[in-house]
C-alpha cells in the first residue's frame, strides 16, 4: 500500500510521494505538539522516539543554533554568546528562524517543537503564526522532572557533534569513548552543559520558561507528563492524542 523508497531512490521528490500515499494514515494521527520542560527532562529523547513511530518531524530550536553555530554562519555568531553563557538567544532570532522552518514541506506530517517556544513573547508570537499558516496545535506537553533528577542527568550527558545523538556517560554511554555509536562522529560534552551554565540554564527556565506551563493551561492545550522514563512518557502522549 505505502510505496517506500529505498535509500538509493531517495531524492527531494521521493518522501513527498510516501506522505501522499499515506495520506489516509497521517490524517487521523498527525500530531502538532510542543515539548515544555526544563533543561535535561528529555525533551529530545521524547521528540526522537515520538518522531520516530508517527514520521513527524522534531523541531529543536537548540539543534538549529547548535548547527549554526558550527558552520560559523552569522546566525551562529550572533548566538554562540548567549549560548555559552546559558542565556536564552534574543526572540527576534529565534522567530525568524522558526518562521522559515515551519513553513518547509516536511511539517505537513506533523511536528513536534522541542525547546520552543521559551518566553512567552515566543509563544505569543507562535499563536500569531500558527494562525497565519492555518495550523493548529494538538497539545503542550509538559514534561515534569524533579531538580536533582536534572542537574545528574546534565552533567553526565554527552551530545554527538555530528548527529546530536544524545548519550549519557552513566546510564547510556557510546560503545567506544568518545565516538557516536550511529554516525561515528564526536560524542563531547556540551560548551553549556558546565555546573555553571547548567546552575544559570536552570535558573533562566524557572524564570523565563515555566510560566508557559500556565499561558498553555489558559489556552486549554497543556497536558502534564510526569516523566518518569522516555518510554513512559511516548505512551501517555500517544494514548492521549491518539498518536
Ligand atoms: P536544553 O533544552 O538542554 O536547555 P537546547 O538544546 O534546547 O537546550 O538549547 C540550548 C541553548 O540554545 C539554550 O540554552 C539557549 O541559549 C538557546 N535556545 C534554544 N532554543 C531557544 C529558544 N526557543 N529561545 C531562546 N534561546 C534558545
Ligand atoms: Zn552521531
Amino acid at each position: 500500500m505505502i510505496n517506500y523508497c529505498t535509500v538509493a531512490d531517495k531524492n527531494l521528490s521521493a518522501p513527498r510521494q510516501v506522505i501522499d500515499n499515506s495520506q489516509t494514515l497521517y490524517e487521523e494521527t498527525t500530531m502538532r505538539l510542543i515539548l515544555l520542560g526544563a533543561p535535561g527532562a528529555g525533551k529530545g529523547t521524547v521528540a526522537k522516539l515520538l518522531t520516530a513511530v508517527d514520521g513527524s518531524v522534531q523541531i529543536s530550536t537548540g539543534d538549529i543554533l547548535r548547527a549554526a553555530v558550527k558552520e560559523g554562519t552569522e546566525l551562529g555568531k550572533q548566538a554562540k554568546q548567549f549560548m555559552d553563557a546559558g542565556d536564552l538567544v534574543p526572540d527576534q532570532l529565534i522567530m525568524g528562524i522558526m518562521k522559515e522552518r515551519l513553513k518547509e514541506d516536511d511539517c505537513q506530517a506533523g511536528f513536534l517543537l522541542d525547546g520552543f517556544p521559551r518566553t512567552i513573547p515566543q509563544a505569543e508570537q507562535l499563536k500569531v503564526l500558527l494562525a497565519d499558516l492555518g495550523i493548529e496545535l494538538d497539545a503542550a506537553v509538559n514534561l515534569d522532572v524533579p531538580r536533582d533528577v536534572i542537574l545528574d542527568r546534565l552533567t553526565t550527558r554527552r551530545t554527538c557533534v555530528d548527529c546530536s545523538a544524545i548519550y549519557n556517560v552513566k546510564s547510556a554511554p557510546t560503545k567506544v569513548e568518545g565516538v557516536c555509536d550511529k554516525c561515528g562522529g564526536k560524542v563531547v560534552q556540551r560548551d553549556d552543559e558546565t555546573e555553571e551554565a547548567i546552575s544559570k540554564r536552570l535558573d533562566v527556565y524557572n524564570e523565563k520558561t515555566a510560566p508557559l506551563v500556565d499561558f498553555y493551561r489558559r489556552e486549554g492545550l497543556l497536558m502534564d507528563v510526569a516523566a518518569t522514563s522516555s518510554e513512559a512518557v511516548v505512551a501517555a502522549i500517544r494514548e492521549r492524542t491518539g498518536g
